[in-house]
């Protein structure tokens, strides 16, 4: 171990590699921002790190073993290997299955244990092979360093955890039961986010509508609340939230929608089949004419508002008719943007042991329409925006000379030749569409 470690015993480079959902992304930062704590430094493009954390994804078979090939090719010509640690939601299903599969693995840390890792890598260094998926919640917060410089556009876990326990979903059990982060710790990352250099913020949560806390009056409020509180902090100029179950959804949600200023005109809502049975057999607790009515009523508060959303293909069960009920949701929603998977059965799931599971060719077959479906219409939604004066929040640089790149309110992405800086919202002109991207004009 020598070989990658600093004289005092502590590696001195680390990688941290995310994969999955955006409240990955957030726990790879809070990861990243906790080893620099500890005077690391992340590893220069294309440089070996002393210690690589996989930041891992269980949501479905693919991602959960690709793990395993990753954890083999971090292996060095030489023989030798980084400091591994195995953190997320495969690290929680998997645990000690991990150390065993993978001899070269030193450190297992589920999502809610990451807070740990700093005294898990002294044990590593010291040749131990260290598992944490205890589930401490509120220690994990309040253990971790204080956020500092943010890219323009920044994420805040807001909500963890999930009690819906749709039938085919690994996140309650690698996250856990829902919880919600108390309302002034949350107001104050927000701040500190901005203090560093964030101008939108996008609230996250498995299930971010469902966050509930007491305002600093002690009021009870719900993520609306939450929203018109962050609103009133002058530099921040965007809020977004996601993931939002469809039965989480309230009154005051919708017409924040309608009033918040700062509140972008952008939703995303998975449906996950547009077949009010399958919904069912997915204990998802809402039908297909429930979730179009919940989506009129957004678009009632807020006319232009673009929908996004999450299908499953070829869950157990799935007819020809069910599935022609998921492409008619579409046609009926008209989606900005939508992500669909085959159905991957999950173990331990009650779904993976249903009846009626479908071909995979049927799956195939069906993932290819739906998605030609979603194509067409967000290249409609991309369309159906030239012409229209927005901002453009400006997040990074082009690869030409003076060109940037940045996100409309409705999350697309924009591109832009002119003098900018990152972080600055420029007021466009958005001139000519693609399926990916819309080009813009300065004005
Ligand atoms: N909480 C959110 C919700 O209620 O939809 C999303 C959570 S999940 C991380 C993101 C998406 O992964 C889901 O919306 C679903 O479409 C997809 N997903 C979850 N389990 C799956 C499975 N077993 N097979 C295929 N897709 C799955
Ligand atoms: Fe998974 Fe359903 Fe919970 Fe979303 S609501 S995280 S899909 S169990």
């Amino acid at each position: 171990m020598n070989d990658i470690t600093s004289p005092q015993g502590f590696p001195r480079s680390y990688r941290i590699k995310s994969f999955g959902c955006q409240m990955n992304v957030y726990d790879g930062e809070r990861m990243g921002e906790m080893l620099g704590a500890q005077g690391m430094a992340p590893a220069a493009e294309g440089e070996d790190a002393d210690l690589v954390v996989l930041n891992t994804c269980h949501i479905r078979e693919k991602a959960a073993e690709k793990v395993y090939s990753d954890i083999g090719r971090l292996r060095r010509e030489d023989g030798t290997s980084p400091l591994i640690a195995v953190a997320g939601c495969v690290a929680q299903a998997e645990g000690e299955e991990i150390m065993s599969r993978s001899p070269g693995v030193s450190m297992v840390v589920g999502p809610q244990a990451y807070h740990r890792l700093p005294g898990m890598i002294e044990k590593a260094t010291r040749g131990e092979r260290v598992t944490d998926t205890d589930m401490p919640t509120e220690a994990k917060f309040g253990a971790l360093p204080a956020r500092r410089k943010t890219a323009p556009s920044a994420f805040l876990t807001v909500q963890e955890g999930c009690d819906k326990f749709c039938t085919y979903c690994v996140v309650p059990y690698t996250r856990g039961a829902e919880i919600s982060r108390p309302y002034a710790d949350l107001i104050d990352e927000a701040q500190r986010l901005v203090d560093g250099g964030a101008r939108e913020i996008t609230l996250l949560g498995q299930n971010v509508n469902a966050w509930t806390g007491e305002d600093a009056k002690g009021r009870a409020i719900g993520l609306d609340g939450l929203i018109r509180e962050l609103a009133a902090l002058p530099d921040l100029k965007r809020i977004r939230y996601t993931t939002s179950h469809p039965n989480d959804v309230t009154d005051g949600l919708i017409a924040a929608h309608g009033e918040v200023e700062k509140l972008m005109p952008y939703l995303h809502l998975p449906v996950q089949s547009g077949s009010s049975s399958i919904l069912s057999a997915m204990n998802r607790s809402h039908t297909a004419e429930s979730y179009i009515r919940v989506i009129e009523r957004f678009r009632e508060a807020r006319p232009d508002i673009a929908i996004s959303g999450d299908f499953i293909v070829g869950f157990p069960g799935e007819t020809d008719t069910d599935f022609e009920d998921t492409l008619r949701m579409v046609e009926t929603i008209r989606y900005a943007a939508a992500f669909s998977f085959k159905y991957s059965p999950r173990p331990g799931t009650p779904a993976a042991t249903m009846e009626d599971q479908i071909a995979k060719e049927v799956m195939d077959e069906r993932l290819q329409r739906l998605q030609a479906a979603i194509t067409r219409d967000s290249y409609a939604f991309n369309t159906a925006s030239v012409g229209k004066i927005c901002e453009v929040l400006v997040e990074r640089k082009g690869r030409k000379p003076g060109q940037w790149i940045g996100k409309t309110p409705w999350l697309q992405s924009a591109w832009f030749t002119g003098d900018a800086q990152l972080g600055d919202l420029i007021t466009v002109e958005l001139v000519e569409a693609g399926p990916n991207s819309l080009e813009a004009r300065v004005l």
